[in-house]
């Protein structure tokens, strides 16, 4: 394909990095780099603790493992999200209890959550959809009332806020990822969040494969050994010396993402207006990272068309989620409460543009252009 849906970013300093990395003789994990990144991170959300991880999928299972998830355990969630978001708590037993999305946000609609509470309940499991944030508040009030813990999965969120907050600090844990499909990216990694301290002692035992090798490494003390269940969830120096390349370029490059979102939201204008697509909605107390940019079809099988003419043409667009819940693994290990409105049906006809940091305006204009001849609006 001359465009493709995704480009790995890479903005020069990262193979230096890694040069001083391997330079200091320090590439296994927790070194100066994944000290600069965890720094970053923490200044950037206003978290209390944030740790790099091996991915978004790690930090997640780190979640559920520090939320103490067990057996029959019920944890509330989109279907319409990454598959990482349940798996991480089937993997300790929990059970996936589906809700569904708002049209508008593609988020868990915050009105269906208090509905599936049982006595089993023990967490809300959020996803911030192409950076824009979930209803936090009403979030926040339900699980607080309810005695249940959050955990965002802020994969595509990083920069984002509502009401100002930085997504993925504002539940009781959140997740980064840095997977080679986001905003900033090492190739695979991640982040694990902590708004407080109340999960910050486990969380570098569990992470250290259950031992508290990082206290000995503090000289807190004289010995490490085994302390608790845990496994291998920090990433290599490598992957931090190439990643804090990024983070020291993120606004640079979230700017550009933005400029690029903006040109194709005012592009399809037109379209929406006549009725033909419709566009992605950003609540006024959501600041978004331009993770993505989608537009809805009217169905399906005019989506299926649209794929086929952009593909003819060299362009690779993207579909998204097929809903967990009718997945096969979905089907046996969670349940849907209430009734799928949107989730099947949104989930159906949404389609995912070429979306990343060097993405050329010329290349943008040539999918814009494409798009619209589809529409016999060119
Ligand atoms: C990318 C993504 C993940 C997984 O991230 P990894 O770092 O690849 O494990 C999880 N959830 C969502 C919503 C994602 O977009």
């Amino acid at each position: 394909m001359r465009i493709n849906f995704n480009v790995p970013p890479y903005t020069g300093r990262e193979l230096e990095y890694i040069r001083q990395a391997v330079e200091a003789q320090k590439i296994c994990g927790d070194g100066e780099f994944t000290a600069r990144c965890n720094k970053w991170l923490v200044d950037r959300t206003g978290a209390k603790e944030a740790l790099l991880t091996t991915s978004c999928t790690h930090a997640t299972e780190m979640s559920a493992l520090l939320l103490g998830i067990r057996e029959g355990d019920e944890i509330i969630m989109p279907s319409y999200t990454f598959v990482s978001t349940a798996n991480a708590f089937v993997l300790r037993g929990g059970v996936p209890v589906f809700v569904d999305i708002r049209p508008d946000t593609m988020n868990i609609d915050e009105n269906r959550i208090e509905a599936a509470i049982t006595d089993r309940t023990r967490a809300i499991a959020v996803m911030h959809y192409a950076g824009v944030a979930c209803e936090m508040d009403a979030i926040m009030d339900i699980a607080q009332r309810h005695h249940l813990a959050v955990v965002e999965d802020a994969a595509q969120a990083i920069l984002c806020t509502y009401k100002g907050r930085a997504l993925g600090a504002i539940g009781d844990l959140g997740n980064y990822s840095f997977h080679e499909t986001k905003n900033l990216s090492c190739g695979e990694g991640g982040a694990i969040l902590m708004r407080d301290d109340t999960y910050a002692d486990q969380a570098v035992i569990v992470r250290e494969k259950g031992t508290n090798r990082t206290l000995y490494r503090m000289g807190r003390v004289d010995k490490y050994s085994w302390i608790a269940p845990g496994s291998s969830w920090l990433p290599s120096e490598l992957n931090a010396a190439y990643l804090y390349a990024q983070m020291e370029m993120a606004d640079e490059m979230n700017a550009r993402r933005l400029r690029l979102w903006a040109q194709y939201h005012e592009a399809f204008a037109d379209l929406a207006d006549a009725g033909k697509i419709e566009r992605p909605t950003i609540p006024a107390e959501c600041v978004h990272n331009a993770h993505m940019y989608y537009i809805k079809c009217r169905d399906e099988a005019e989506r299926a068309g649209l794929i086929r003419y952009l593909r003819d043409h060299d362009i690779l667009p993207a579909s998204h989620y097929v809903p967990l819940h009718s997945a096969a693994a979905g089907l046996r290990y969670s349940r849907f409460h209430g009734e799928d409105e949107w989730t099947t049906r949104e989930s159906l006809r949404l389609l995912r543009l070429p979306m990343y940091y060097t993405l050329t305006d010329e290349d943008q204009e040539e999918v814009i252009l494409r798009v619209k001849e589809y529409y016999h609006a060119a």
